[in-house]
């Protein structure tokens, strides 16, 4: 024991010793030099709006490699990933395919869409049961909002706690429908109401609808109109907002244009803990992941 206590003395002796030659000698009266300035602090990038399969012409796929390499070459920890422009139980397959792959780096949505000889929505709860899939993704372009159609995955969602994330095409009228009808689910919508939006009155109807709903959240990506999202930030606060690229997207090419998205909001005139909320935990804390 005596030799073990002489040990510990020695090692912390010669720990002290090492500091004071790495720092400079202090000498009696002098102010010892200012600690150095705390790193910044790490801040945790979630890009909540990721295709694995996209809505566009040419219905474009991306595997899973080809977004982790955006998401290491932007700086992202985190992507929501999801396909649409196919059936309910591809979306499964494919975001399961991708998340095994990188089961830290992504985070998989189930695509609700109706089949004629499927039962879409028996899949969407095995999906959401499973407790890998964290979400619903819902596209106005494939599937009408009508109540006889989406009621039954909204109901679905709110039982477990899944986020929806739905491009309404604009529709501020339905989204209010679903977000009134619902009030336990919870609504992400996307592009702050409509893709590339270039009418401010339109994101101005879909900021208020956050305001005047607590279950809805408004997703920024597409979002062109920038000024709306300070604006958004001052109205419904930071926790009421998400980020995401929308993408992979390939011009000028997938990097620039993740990066572009993430400039976009660090570029805004806002707190840092509200550029925290929107880059990450806001997400992170709606999909109980921390
Ligand atoms: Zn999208």
């Amino acid at each position: 024991m005596g030799a073990e206590i002489s040990r510990r003395q020695f090692l912390g002796t010669a720990a002290a010793g090492g500091f004071a030659a790495a720092s400079g000698a202090i000498r009696a009266g002098q102010e010892p030099p200012a600690a150095p300035a705390p790193p910044p602090r790490p801040r945790c990038i979630v890009d909540s709006h990721v295709h694995l399969k996209h809505g566009d012409a040419a219905r474009t796929e991306y595997t899973a490699d080809e977004i982790v390499h955006v998401m290491d070459k932007v700086g992202i920890a985190k992507s929501v990933v999801f396909a649409m422009s196919t059936t309910t139980q591809r979306s499964i397959d494919m975001a399961e395919k991708a998340v095994s792959k990188f089961p830290d780096r992504l985070i998989p949505y189930v695509y609700a869409l109706p089949h004629y000889e499927r039962p879409a929505i028996k899949e969407i709860q095995a999906a959401l049961s499973g407790r890998l899939f964290r979400g619903v993704k819902i596209h106005a372009g494939e599937c009408t909002l009508a109540e006889y159609v989406i009621d039954p995955v909204l109901a679905l969602a709110g039982r477990y706690r899944a986020p929806c994330l739905v491009d309404c095409k604009g529709d501020h009228a339905a989204a209010r429908r679903m977000a009134k009808a619902f009030p336990g689910t919870t609504l992400i919508i996307a592009h702050m109401g409509r893709y590339l939006a270039t009418d401010g009155r339109l994101l101005d109807q879909f900021i208020g609808l956050a305001a005047e709903c607590d279950n809805v959240l408004l997703d920024v990506s597409g979002v062109v109109l920038v000024e709306k999202i300070p604006e958004a930030v001052r109205t419904i606060g930071a926790k009421r907002l998400v980020w995401g690229t929308d993408g992979p997207h390939p011009k000028p090419d997938t990097v620039a244009f993740a990066r572009t998205e993430l400039d976009k909001v660090r570029q805004l005139d806002l707190g840092e803990d509200d550029k925290d909320n929107l880059l990450g935990r806001t997400i992170l804390e709606l999909l109980r992941l921390q």
